[in-house]
């Protein structure tokens, strides 16, 4: 399968302030410097903390942030240089699943005007052709015909994001970024909306780009994993890969906290705390951002920060002790 999405040395910064002398000027480095792409019809999972900058990079692939430098090319075209007359194209091809079903709905619109809603800002088509594409979405999101007519509060969290998925589907886009798309959710939903979201990815052939704090969250649903802490990617990995052989300490430690159903390895899985906090995202320390949390750091670490080095297989690792 060829790539879908390339982005390469993408780089996202904003300008804080800090007390010091006038014209002075601090940045945060949301995303610094990431590279990574996304085969057509796969799933691409960034997992990280808070403040990791995975939002960021989702936000900057959509162009919902700006990006200070870097290239972000879908199907052959750098997004960073479209003009604005022709962002109208690339909105109907990049479409986003939101983390929060209740707030991501005008609670004023019925469902049916929800999911048409990109068709009638984005696309040209008639309205005949709109309804019919609408009742088709209810339909392979799960949700009955009837339902159109409905507001958001009379449905019940995972039906409000099945909406929500509808909703990304309208315009057949190419990428679907879906950002935290159950952790609002309980459980046994979650389980829900992710095998609707494999079943449409097969279906329709989707590509998703799938943002999660949670590695137990994306452990059936991606095809590849990279884990960012602090605007950097550590690793990067097909999932089996990562899952059965994480190299770097904090995949490590965010794996240790994956429940396994499995009786021999639950027995032998020991929870690894990350202790400390992470450093000042203005003021990064001079080596490795994970040093002064990392439960193996040397003296190497806390004097030269780490590339992120593949091996033969494309697993990158960005740690001194990985070779
Ligand atoms: Fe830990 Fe050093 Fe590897 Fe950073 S480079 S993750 S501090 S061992």
């Amino acid at each position: 399968m060829s790539d879908l999405l390339n982005v390469d040395n993408l780089t996202v910064r904003f300008e804080v302030k800090r007390g010091g002398g006038w014209g002075k000027k601090s940045y945060l480095y949301a995303v610094d410097d990431i590279s990574f792409a996304v085969k057509k019809g796969e799933t691409l999972a960034i997992v990280g903390e808070s403040g990791s900058g995975k939002t960021t990079a989702a936000l900057a692939v959509a162009r919902l942030v700006k990006a200070h430098s870097g290239s972000v090319c879908l199907g052959g075209e750098d997004v960073l240089q479209t003009q604005d007359e022709d962002l109208r194209a690339f909105r109907q091809k990049v479409q986003f699943i939101f983390q929060d079903p209740y707030s991501s709905l005008n609670p004023r619109q019925r469902a049916e005007a929800i999911v048409r809603e990109p068709l009638d800002s984005l696309s040209n088509k008639s309205a005949a052709e709109k309804t019919q594409i609408v009742e088709g979405l209810f339909q392979a999101v799960g949700l009955r015909p009837e339902q159109q007519r409905l507001f958001p509060h009379q449905f019940s969290g995972g039906q409000r994001q099945r909406i929500g998925i509808a909703r990304a589907l309208a315009t057949q886009p190419e990428l679907i970024i879906c950002d935290e798309p159950v952790s609002a959710l309980d459980v046994a939903v979650q389980a829900q909306i992710l095998n609707l979201l494999r079943k449409l990815q097969k279906d329709f052939g989707l590509t998703y780009l799938f943002i999660s704090h949670d590695l137990g969250v994306v452990q059936h649903m991606s095809d590849s994993i990279a884990v960012m802490y602090m605007g950097r990617i550590v690793e990067h990995a097909d999932r089996m890969s990562l899952f059965t052989a994480p190299r770097h300490p904090y995949t490590q430690a965010l794996l240790s906290a994956v429940p396994t159903v499995d009786r021999v390895k639950r027995a032998s899985q020991k929870r690894i705390l990350i202790p400390g906090d992470p450093p000042d995202p203005v003021n990064l320390p001079k080596g490795c951002r994970f040093a002064n949390r990392c439960p193996v750091a040397q003296e190497l670490c806390h004097q030269q920060e780490p590339a992120l080095i593949s091996d033969d297989n494309g697993h990158r690792t960005a740690c001194h002790l990985v070779s």
